[in-house]
Parts: C-alpha cells; sequence; structure tokens
C-alpha cells in the first residue's frame, strides 16, 4: 500500500477536477517552442510525462480538446469542462496511453523541477537555463537522457500498447 507521499494530486482552477499522480513522473520537460510558449501565454511549459494508467481521476471529468500541434498530429488536451483549465496532453506516438501532465496544476509542482530543457532555440532571451541541466535546441533522444528506471517503465508501457510503436 503506497504512502500518502507517493501520491501528487492536482486539478483545475475551479476545483471541479481533482487527479492524482500515483507515482513520480518518468521524465519532466521543460518545452520552449513556440507552441508551448502561445499555449500558456508565458515562457515555457512544464510537462511531467507519466504512465496513464498511473493518472486517477478523483472527482469531475474532464473535456479532451483536440488541438493541433507543432508536429502537425496534433494533441488532445484535457480541460476542466467548467474552468477550462488545461490539465494534461496526448501527443501522436505514445497517444493515450502516455499523460503529458502540466506541473503546474499540481498541489505542489515545486517537485517537479525539469529534467530538461528542449527547443531552447526558441527560447525567450530573458530565460536564463541553470547549470548542470541539459538542454536540447530542440528534440532529443529518451535512450540518452532518461535514467534506466524510466526508460524501462517506458519499454512497459510500448509492451501493452504495441500498436502504437
Ligand atoms: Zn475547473
Ligand atoms: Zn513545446
Amino acid at each position: 500500500m503506497p504512502t500518502d507521499e507517493q501520491y501528487h494530486d492536482g486539478g483545475c482552477t475551479c476545483r471541479y477536477v481533482r487527479y492524482r499522480m500515483t507515482s513520480s513522473p518518468m521524465f519532466v520537460h521543460c518545452c520552449h517552442c513556440r507552441w508551448c510558449q502561445r499555449e500558456t501565454g508565458t515562457a515555457f511549459a512544464l510537462n511531467a510525462l507519466i504512465e496513464s494508467d498511473r493518472v486517477q481521476l478523483l472527482q469531475g471529468e474532464v473535456e479532451i480538446i483536440d488541438t493541433p500541434s507543432n508536429s502537425g498530429k496534433g494533441q488532445k488536451i484535457a480541460r476542466c469542462p467548467r474552468c477550462h483549465i488545461a490539465l494534461w496532453s496526448h501527443y501522436a506516438g505514445a497517444g493515450e496511453a502516455l499523460s503529458f501532465i502540466r506541473v503546474g496544476t499540481l498541489d505542489d509542482p515545486d517537485r517537479f523541477p525539469p529534467d530538461i530543457h528542449i527547443f531552447t532555440d526558441s527560447k525567450q532571451p530573458w530565460v536564463v537555463l541553470p547549470p548542470g541541466i541539459a538542454a536540447m535546441p530542440e528534440f532529443y533522444k529518451a535512450s540518452e537522457h532518461w535514467p534506466q528506471e524510466s526508460l524501462e517503465r517506458r519499454a512497459a508501457l510500448r509492451a501493452k500498447s504495441p500498436q502504437r510503436q
């Protein structure tokens, strides 16, 4: 039985939607692409990548909005149907088996700082990246940056949804 410390709860602004990550994420992206800048209205997006079967809806429901994406393949954004805050996204590739949780919607977002900065080619110039953390001009290979445990989790996820490889 996991302790409460292993749960990471979050929700929208009106508190209709409450969710729980039942473990830590595999990896955390800080994405500086123009698309994330526009979608957030800020300088970057902070996404915690986690298996969707480790995300539980505790309360409410989400509305899935088909949204264009940088890749051209689109993304599905899970939003609160009332206040429309974006809680997580699914992208083409792993599809709905993998959730990109918006770290800022967690009750304790400080727990998950970025593991990598991506698309730094379009980083806003005032954002100064900390030393000692990977920063990629565009995307990257998970095999070169993820910890072994996370790569094993990703492999297990792919084994469960082989049609998406
Ligand atoms: Zn809401
Ligand atoms: Zn982005």
